[in-house]
């Protein structure tokens, strides 16, 4: 009897134990969130920060094991303060309800806080300026796999000069932290494509979200 009791005090002291270094993490996430959403709003490291209505940092489930990284926010992103709300947005909706995702289930964010006036393509300075806040964002949410949406993204994410799209496409990386990264289109390129263009971007898109899928489910 002794022994059970002896034993069953150890176990209450390891959950104990366990149940604080949880909580001890889960401060420090808090902690580390709230510091880098400051961090953000009071950012002037790029002239992008002049007209901007609203800072854009990220939406979704910051735990989820999927974070899709975009460009840049765009005009109704900017009003909102939210990633990816415009038409890209509902684009994108629909490219993960094809894997049976939503947006709310994974966590978006963009390369830059800013929008560029006229949705211009981010310069390299201002990605440089920025990717400070996306490296700890990637910090605070751990993902297991990263999309980038986009040839910013992925050369962001990547920290590869290469702006072009064929560099990254059916390639398989990793960040040095581990973490698989697979590069697509941004949901604008499927939008503002026509023709043959189009479908085959389309088409490389499907495959990318099936391999997303697949890999989220070895996971
Ligand atoms: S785009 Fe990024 S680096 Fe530039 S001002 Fe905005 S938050 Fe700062």
């Amino acid at each position: 009897m002794d022994k059970i009791v002896e034993n069953l005090i150890n176990y209450l002291e390891f959950e104990k134990r366990h149940y604080r270094k949880e909580l001890c993490v889960l401060e420090t996430l808090v902690r580390d969130d709230t510091r880098l959403n400051e961090d953000i709003h009071e950012c002037r490291k790029c002239e992008l920060y002049i007209n901007v209505k609203n800072k854009v940092i990220g939406s979704g489930d910051s735990n989820s094991d999927i974070m899709l990284v975009g460009e840049a926010p765009g005009e109704e992103e900017d009003k909102r303060g939210i990633p990816f709300v415009g038409k890209a947005g509902e684009k994108l909706e629909e490219m993960l309800n094809f894997i049976g995702l939503t947006k709310e289930s994974v966590y978006i964010c963009n390369v830059l806080k800013c929008r560029p006036p006229h949705n211009a393509d981010p310069t390299a300075e201002q990605e440089s300026a920025c990717r400070e806040f996306l490296i700890r964002q990637i910090k605070i949410v751990k993902p297991k796999i990263i999309m980038t949406l986009g040839r910013h993204a992925a050369s962001a994410v990547l920290k590869n000069d290469s702006k072009n799209m064929y560099d990254y496409i059916n390639k398989e990386f990793q960040t040095d932290d581990g973490i698989k990264v697979i590069a697509t289109y941004h949901p604008a390129a499927i939008l503002y494509s026509k023709g043959e263009t189009k479908n085959k971007i389309r088409k490389q898109v499907a495959d990318d979200l099936k391999r997303l899928k697949k890999m989220a489910g070895e996971q």
